[in-house]
């Protein structure tokens, strides 16, 4: 069988080199840079779409709101008491199960779905009889119309439901509700995961300016200047700063990452249900990380790099290999196989060595720190452009979380990266993008009553 050293070979177009990520970073910049210009926006793959979440938090805020979270695996609602109650009363919350069925049905059945749920939750904690103000965060693309009107680009993550692309979510919403006729929301505040995340670790950070997630999708948002803001059609009181979501997850769409991205990124997106899309996102997100490995491991087991001629057809299965597997063998001492000797069972290979447990593991490592990598380039690019002193970074997502070495990984290479003067923190904003919708809503109540005292 062939070596270790044969396959690191083998595998070389799957680790960067510190030209390539510079690359990478000068690129984003300036895709970031095109979608904040009017005359550029139309055709730039990083939208950089405003928010209207203009004010961050400033721990005043009070009061009870609700949330909703869609845009994953799980659809969560929270209810969230700020400024009174005891650190345990804080909040409650309780998660739905997304079912494919839902994921990929009509956009009715969708929000019918979110509306029964909101009211099971609402009537289980006894408050369906109240008005109490809502932030819903939904993590997919949207061009906003204002902090309460958000117009669905399109799906990402495997979500197709008919009939949202170019609505208005949030009127959506409203109609499901309505139309159940058994309770009442006021939605004060429409928003992305990224924005929630930011404005849940703001709360605590006032230095918080960037909101990152890995996690089945990815995403950042940051804090920017209204000047530089092209296109904005707001008004221009104070602070004069926006908060940006950039969307970059469809960062390389338009080829620019062609540069970077190798045979298995190609197959993985040809066998995607959004094809050409979302390119950076398939290289570092959990719903792809998983599909890459299995990728890279069916052509090695191919050329005989790995398992030695013996049955790989249980790998040929897409899907079949979960992102999660990459965080469990990573998870373990170097050179202790007991963890991918667990996973490799569990996929239903059989005949495997150690030096076969060495190798997939090495993978692994490849692809989880390019993945890695390439967040940091993104997010280094956004340190040095917002080029304060001191940024906080909130992040939140699986990958993120459950990764063993991601963090690190990543903190290492932004330290590389970023310009000589610049410091920063990655920091865990848990359940931001519930938290943070609670925390826009509040934000909102806080201003309006500032504005009528
Ligand atoms: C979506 C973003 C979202 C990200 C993380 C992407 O697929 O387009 O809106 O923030 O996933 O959930
Ligand atoms: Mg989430």
């Amino acid at each position: 069988m062939k070596t270790l050293l044969k396959l690191e070979e083998r595998c070389s177009n799957l680790s960067l080199s510190d030209d390539q990520i510079e690359r990478v970073c000068a690129t984003l910049l300036k895709e970031i840079e095109n979608g904040l210009r009017q005359k550029t926006n139309g055709v730039a793959d990083i939208k950089c779409y405003p928010t209207y979440v203009r004010n961050l938090p400033n721990g005043e805020e009070k009061g009870k709101f609700l949330a909703l979270d869609l845009g994953g695996t799980h659809f969560r609602v929270l209810m969230i008491h700020l400024g009174e109650a005891t650190p345990e009363k804080e909040f409650v919350s309780r998660i739905f199960a997304m079912p494919t069925r839902i994921i990929t049905g009509s956009g009715e059945s969708l929000f019918d779905h979110i509306a029964e749920c909101l009211a099971l939750f609402l009537k289980e904690y006894k408050v369906d009889k109240e008005v109490i103000p809502l932030g819903f965060t939904f993590s997919f693309p949207c061009r906003q119309e204002g902090l309460t009107k958000a117009r669905l680009v399109q799906w990402t993550k495997g979500f197709t439901c008919a009939n949202v692309e170019g609505e208005d979510v949030v009127e959506l919403l409203r109609r499901a509700i309505h139309k159940r006729g058994d309770v009442m929301i006021e939605v004060v505040a429409v928003l992305n995961d990224t924005t929630g995340t930011l404005m849940a670790c703001a709360y605590k950070q006032p230095a918080c300016r960037i909101g990152l997630i890995v996690g089945t999708g990815l995403n950042a948002c940051y804090v920017e200047k209204l000047e530089n803001i092209e296109c904005w059609d707001g008004d221009f009181d104070d602070p004069k700063q926006c908060i940006i979501n950039t969307e970059w997850g469809a960062f390389g769409d338009n080829g620019c990452l062609d540069f970077v991205r190798t045979e298995y990124d190609k197959a993985l997106d040809d066998a995607s249900l959004n094809r050409g899309r979302q390119l950076y996102e398939k290289m570092v997100s959990g719903m792809y990380m998983g599909e890459i490995v299995r990728h890279v491991l069916v052509s090695l087991a191919k050329e005989g790099f790995i398992l030695n001629g013996s049955s790989y057809r249980h790998l040929l299965k897409p899907g079949k290999f979960l992102t999660k597997y990459i965080s469990k063998i990573e998870d373990s001492p170097e050179g202790d196989f007991t963890n991918c000797k667990c996973v490799l069972e569990k996929l239903g290979l059989m005949n495997f060595t150690p030096e076969d447990c060495a190798k997939i593991r090495y993978v692994c490592q490849l692809v989880s720190q390019r993945a890695a990598f390439m967040a940091a380039a993104g997010v280094a690019t956004l340190i040095n452009k917002i080029n304060e002193k001191h940024v906080v970074v909130a992040v939140d997502g699986s990958v993120y979380r459950f990764h063993p070495h991601f963090h690190n990984l990543m903190v290492q290479k932004i330290n590389q990266l970023i310009n000589p003067g610049l410091t920063f923190e990655l920091m865990l904003s848990k359940d931001g993008s519930g938290r943070g919708a609670a925390l826009v809503a509040a934000v909102a109540a806080r201003v309006e009553r500032e504005e009528t005292e």
